[in-house]
């Protein structure tokens, strides 16, 4: 099923006024000082934007007339435009969100029986140039503002139905969708709180998840900042391959990134971070490769590190492949007969391009590296010729 919006957008009549979803719980209450409101009326408010999914001041009914007034003139709570959504055949829901003239990220629900997943976009693109994502052929825009972050999950909540603050639909989030979380850290962080705090969104810190491709200094800030779940794109367990995928493992390479994990599961003994391996036929996923990654999670306390499989999902112009199934059973095996806890992620939402790696979006690219991964494209083409 698929929806488009068909209103066109309204004229900026917000420009002048402060989104409320860019404040933290912390910032909000200063706001509504600053405006001469006393802060507990800023929980109050909170409540109702994140409990009832409430956008409408004239609606907030607890909260006296004169505030209520004063929050239309100044104030509006403004998530991000719905350009698109559609489903899959298989529950997973993709929303295209509008962000700025011509920019505009994914998120993606993934129900399952006990939980579900919403996969939240961080920048519109991304820099890191990971070889084997989707992201990276686009090249980098912009950070996103908080309200843009917390804003997909405001507008995934209400399209779900999200009504009651108790029976939710949406138990987990992960920061998996486009961009790099720890490279717009303040704003990621603001709008993690917002997911943790119990006037926002109220889940456990073991049910919201950053994800990282390895920038070291920034899990150490991360780790003194809010009390998350980490997951860390490793895909290759030697360096020389390593940063063959993922270019950033040339500034912080394996053993810098393994110690910024073991400072992190010190601090946190009774967590584990999530190692996320996608595998790529022929490139990383022989028994070789199977076993630098076993050696490696052992240098992490046992059972504070757990291996999440993702079979490659292949995008335009790649020159990866998935892994064959048996490939990718004989890896999990091998791990698992080595104690590495070890799971597989089922490819999910591939019909409609919203699978791990997939996302796409809109970005108005200001590096020039879609040019360049365009040229390097047509030499590849022009090689094989
Ligand atoms: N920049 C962060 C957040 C993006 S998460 C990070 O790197 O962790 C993106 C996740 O999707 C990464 O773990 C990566 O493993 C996975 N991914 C990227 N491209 C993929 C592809 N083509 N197939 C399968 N997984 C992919």
């Amino acid at each position: 099923m698929t929806h488009v919006a068909t209103t066109s957008d309204a004229p900026t009549a917000n420009a002048e006024k402060v989104n409320l979803l860019d404040f933290d719980r912390q910032g909000l209450r200063e706001f509504f000082v600053q405006i001469g409101e006393k802060p507990y009326r800023a929980d109050q408010v909170m409540k109702w934007i994140y409990h009832r999914l409430e956008d409408d001041f004239g609606r907030m009914t607890d909260v006296g007339k004169a505030l209520r007034a004063k929050l239309e003139a100044t104030c509006y709570v403004g998530p991000p435009k719905t350009l698109f959504d559609k489903a899959a055949t298989d529950g997973t829901h993709k929303w295209l969100l509008g962000m700025d003239r011509g920019n505009a990220v994914e998120a993606v629900y993934i129900p399952e029986p006990t939980r579900g997943t919403l996969c939240v976009s961080s920048q519109v693109g991304c820099g890191l140039n990971c070889q084997f994502c989707s992201t990276a052929t686009q090249g980098f825009n912009r950070n996103l503002a908080t309200s843009e972050v917390i804003g997909q999950m405001w507008v995934a909540a209400k399209y779900l139905g999200n009504i009651t603050h108790q029976n939710r639909r949406i138990t987990n989030v992960v920061m998996m969708g486009m961009g790099e979380p720890l490279l717009n850290f303040d704003n990621v962080t603001k709008a993690m709180s917002l997911m943790r705090d119990d006037l926002g969104f109220g889940l456990a810190s073991k049910r919201v998840t950053l994800s990282t491709a390895g920038l070291v200094p920034m899990i150490d800030k991360l780790s003194d900042t809010l009390d998350v779940s980490l997951a860390v794109s490793l895909h290759a367990a030697n360096d020389e391959l390593r940063t063959e995928l993922v270019p950033l493992n040339k500034r912080y390479p394996i053993a810098e990134l393994m110690g910024a994990c073991q400072r992190w599961i010190a601090r946190r003994p009774r967590t584990s971070i999530t190692f996320e391996y996608t595998l790529m036929r022929g490139i990383n996923d022989q028994p070789e490769h199977a076993r630098q990654l076993i050696k490696l999670m052992r240098k992490l306390p046992t059972g504070s590190a757990k291996v999440n499989l993702i079979p490659f999902n292949p995008f335009p112009g790649t020159r990866f492949e998935r892994s064959d199934a048996d490939v990718i059973r004989a890896f999990q095996t091998q791990l698992l007969n080595a104690g590495v806890l070890t799971m597989l992620r089922r490819t999910r939402g591939d019909d409609i391009d919203a699978a791990c790696g997939q996302l796409k979006g809109q970005v108005l690219d200001r590096t020039r590296r879609q040019a360049e991964f365009r040229k390097r494209l047509e030499e590849g083409a022009s090689h094989a010729a």
